[in-house]
């Protein structure tokens, strides 16, 4: 698709970031882009329409997650964030996830989401997987179906998908 070629050939890549031998795929370089970040958008939101069916909740994963999942969540579905621990008030349910070293932990608003509830999980890039995981294992923790996940970047390379084990979507590939 010829949009997200465009919003691809601006993403700006560092080698060596944060560490050696890593690739930094750097999502902010399209945000200051407004044509690309446009281009993004059209792309974003012509997906998730055709997603079916239609997810009743959006979730967000902090951080990055957050620049992508309320622009989705102006087609009338309610966005609602998964975050670090310690940063949400109120009940909350709480998910451990694997680190390259050691672990985090993840937390969402237990009534965030109702039982049985259909979710698109948004974050802004697949790496190993630990993260969407995490997030569908919270979203099942509350009992709520993860339908899909989202997200702009995957480095396929790494497989993540396979961790993940819900059906996975990325409109970019590296
Ligand atoms: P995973 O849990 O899949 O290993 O890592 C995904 C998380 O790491 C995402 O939340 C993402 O924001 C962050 N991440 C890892 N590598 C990159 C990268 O090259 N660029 C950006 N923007 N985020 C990254």
């Amino acid at each position: 698709q010829k949009k997200l070629e465009y919003v691809k050939k601006n993403i700006r890549s560092y080698p060596d970031f944060p560490k050696p031998g890593i690739i930094f795929r750097d999502i902010f370089s399209v945000l200051s882009n407004p044509p690309a970040f446009h281009a993004l958008k059209d792309a974003l939101f012509e997906h998730v329409s055709e997603i079916t069916p239609k997810p009743d909740v959006i979730v967000v994963l902090e951080s990055r997650g957050f620049l992508f999942g309320p622009i989705v969540a102006l087609h009338n579905i309610p966005c609602v964030p998964v975050r670090k621990k310690g940063k949400l008030p109120g009940d909350i349910c709480r998910q451990e996830y694997t680190l390259e070293y050691g672990t985090d932990v993840f937390e969402i608003q237990s009534d965030s989401i109702k039982a049985g509830q259909n979710v698109l999980v948004i974050d802004d890039l697949l790496a190993t997987g630990g993260s969407l995981k995490a997030a569908c294992l919270l979203v099942k923790q509350l009992k709520a179906n993860v339908i899909q996940c989202l997200v702009v970047m995957e480095l396929l390379n790494l497989k993540g998908r396979n961790h993940v084990a819900v059906p996975t979507h990325s409109l970019i590939q590296f």
